[in-house]
């Protein structure tokens, strides 16, 4: 999957907020969102003058929102979405917990990664255990009762380390637990989303996706 790898604060500007795409250190290192509040590019200051948004404008920039936030590709993304549509309850809520379900992001939420995009590479590099077995595919599924660990020879790895002190703000969040000097969580149960503390309307990308 083609992924993004060029300056990740120019997407926050794009989206017009802070995204925190750089995980806890957007915490603690200079925000350009707050020096330059504008799109990024050469019309950037012209875009932020321009007429209102269409509605189709509105709901494309939450979907993006969204992906972004979670590093995901627009495939990836979709096929999430299908499942969301074909399970029962609110499909945008289902969405955004199956998004919060993914190891990737369930690493960073433990705190063993300072960002997303740093949680999947550790995931990737093979540092994480799920219920006792070394998984390295960040999209992995994780229900309630799962077993997250960090594995045994990576317990002092340095950015696992590094991440754990780093924490200026807690992300472990009601429905995980976490044994920090073992290096092992679990999730508790399944997140609502009222547990999800993402500032996004969920329904325009809904709207949008059932054009
Ligand atoms: Fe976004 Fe963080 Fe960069 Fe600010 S510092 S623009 S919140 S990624």
């Amino acid at each position: 999957m083609a992924r993004y790898t060029g300056p990740v604060c120019k997407l926050c500007r794009r989206e017009g907020g802070k995204l925190f795409l750089k995980g806890q250190k957007c915490y603690t290192e200079k925000c350009p969102i707050e020096r330059r509040a504008y799109p990024p590019g050469q019309h950037g200051p012209a875009q932020q003058r321009r007429r209102k948004q269409s509605g189709y404008a509105v709901q494309l920039r939450e979907k993006q929102k969204v992906k972004r936030i979670y590093g995901l590709g627009e495939r990836q993304f979709r096929s999430l979405f299908e499942h969301a549509n074909h399970v029962p309850g609110v499909t945008g809520e289902n969405l955004l917990i199956a998004l919060e379900s993914r190891l990737d992001n369930i690493v960073f939420r433990m705190g063993f990664a300072q960002s997303r995009s740093q949680a999947r590479q550790i995931v990737r590099h093979r540092h994480i255990e799920v219920n006792g077995r070394s998984v390295d595919v960040p999209s992995f599924r994780v229900t309630a009762g799962d077993e997250i660990a960090v594995r045994p020879k990576s317990k002092s790895l340095l950015p696992i380390e590094a991440a754990l002190e780093a924490r200026t703000r807690p992300t472990l969040l009601d429905w995980l637990a976490l044994d920090e000097k073992q290096r092992v969580g679990r999730m508790v149960r399944t997140p609502t989303r009222a547990d999800i503390p993402l500032p996004v309307q969920e329904q325009l990308i809904v709207e949008l996706y059932s054009k």
